[in-house]
C-alpha cells in the first residue's frame, strides 16, 4: 500500500497534468471554465488530498494526513476507531461522504457557537451551482486517485455493505 508520502506524489503528479492540460484546452477554446471554476476544484482537490484522505481511517496511529491538521489532529481520532482501515472510509462513492459527514457533525455545533463571524464568510454558501460541482469534483478526483491508487475495486462499498448486511440477516 502506498504510504501518505507517494500518494501526494501521485495526486501533485495528476494535478500538474490536469492543470496543463486545462490550460492547452483553454488556449484552443474547447474548455471556457470560470475562474471561480478552477479555485473551487483546485480547492476541493487539495483538502481532498491533504486533509480528507481516505487513510484518517488510520487516525487512531501516526498518519500524514492527521498529522497535516497540526493540533487538530485528534479530532479524527473517533473516525478511526469508527472504520476499519480499507472498509467503507475506501469506497469511491460513500468513503468520500463519511469524511465530510464526520467533519460537518463536529463543524455544525461549533458554526453555531461562532456564527457572529460566520455570519461574514455566510456568502460561500451561495455558490452557482456550477462551482459546486467543480469543489465537489476536485474533491472526488483526489479521493479516487487514492483508491485507485490502493488498487481498491470500484464495487468496494458496495460489497462491504453487503457483507455487513448479511452478518446482520444471520
Ligand atoms: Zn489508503
Amino acid at each position: 500500500m502506498p504510504s501518505g508520502h507517494v500518494h501526494n506524489l501521485i495526486n501533485s503528479s495528476v494535478f500538474a497534468l490536469l492543470a496543463a492540460n486545462g490550460y492547452i484546452s483553454t488556449r484552443a477554446g474547447i474548455l471556457i471554465p470560470l475562474p471561480s471554476q478552477m479555485l473551487a476544484f483546485s480547492g476541493g482537490f487539495w483538502v481532498g488530498t491533504l486533509l480528507l484522505s481516505p487513510d484518517l481511517d488510520l487516525a487512531t496511529q501516526r498518519v500524514n494526513s492527521k498529522r497535516n491538521w497540526g493540533m487538530w489532529g485528534w479530532i479524527w481520532h473517533p473516525y478511526g476507531m469508527m472504520f476499519t482501515h480499507r472498509g467503507l472510509s475506501h469506497s469511491y462513492f460513500f468513503g468520500p461522504l463519511t469524511r465530510v459527514f464526520y467533519l460537518g457533525a463536529i463543524l455544525i455545533p461549533l458554526g453555531y457557537l461562532l456564527r457572529p463571524a460566520l455570519w461574514r464568510i455566510r456568502s460561500v454558501w451561495h455558490l452557482e451551482p456550477r462551482v459546486w460541482i467543480a469543489l465537489v469534483l476536485g474533491y472526488y478526483v483526489s479521493q479516487w486517485l487514492h483508491l485507485i491508487a490502493d488498487g481498491i475495486p470500484f464495487n468496494h462499498g458496495w460489497r462491504r455493505l453487503k457483507h455487513h448486511y448479511s452478518r446482520f440477516a444471520k
